[in-house]
């Protein structure tokens, strides 16, 4: 059977950063809008595909999973300041904090999650702020309610949203060459 050649790592040397977990939807829009912020970032992706997309967005990353604590490590989580974790799944995320809060425990984490039990299962192990996906879906649904109607479509278009109106919207739309 012929073994898939490994990828290497690139050593990333950086202190006082934020660190993404996952590069998907949520964290590729984070990622750039850290990045607007001048925010130093390294990102942790699992998938070939999704690590590749971040070399050619010029983003310092690391593959693996990053329930290892070897890769938190390498993404030099001792000197981080910030831990966002955009996996889909609580349990999962859960996991990871456990592991980050073992190895720095004054950094800040947040995380994504959509189900009840998934965030008490990521609050009792450490996580600071916790964002329900179907919650904010609801919020910004009722803000509309209080909008005119407007020309054209927008997404996601209230005041410190993070895409906007129908200019972002065809970038937004742009097939995945990974998929
Ligand atoms: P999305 O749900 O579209 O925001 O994508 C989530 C991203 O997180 C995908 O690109 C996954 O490959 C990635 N991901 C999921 N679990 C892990 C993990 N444990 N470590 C690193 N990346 C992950």
């Amino acid at each position: 059977m012929k073994r898939r050649k490994e990828v290497a790592q690139i050593p990333v040397d950086i202190c006082r950063h934020a660190i993404i977990v996952g590069y998907g939807r949520v964290g590729t829009i984070l990622a750039e809008n850290l990045r607007q912020k001048d925010i130093p970032i390294v990102v942790i992706e699992n998938t070939r595909a999704r690590f590749k997309e971040l070399a050619k967005n010029s983003f310092r990353s690391i593959i693996g999973n990053a329930v290892n604590k070897a890769l938190m490590k390498l993404a030099h989580i001792d000197c981080a300041q910030t831990l966002l974790v955009t996996v889909p799944n609580g349990y999962e995320a859960g996991q990871i904090i456990e592991k980050t809060r073992s190895l720095n425990p004054d950094i800040t984490i947040i995380v994504r999650a959509h189900y009840d039990d998934e965030v008490r299962y990521i609050r009792e192990r450490g996580a600071n702020h916790i964002v329900v996906g179907e919650h904010e879906i609801a919020r910004t649904m009722a803000h509309f309610l209080s909008k005119k109607k407007t020309v054209g479509c927008t997404i996601n278009n209230n005041d410190d949203n993070l895409l906007s109106g129908t200019k972002d919207l065809d970038k937004y739309l742009k097939p995945d060459a990974s998929n």
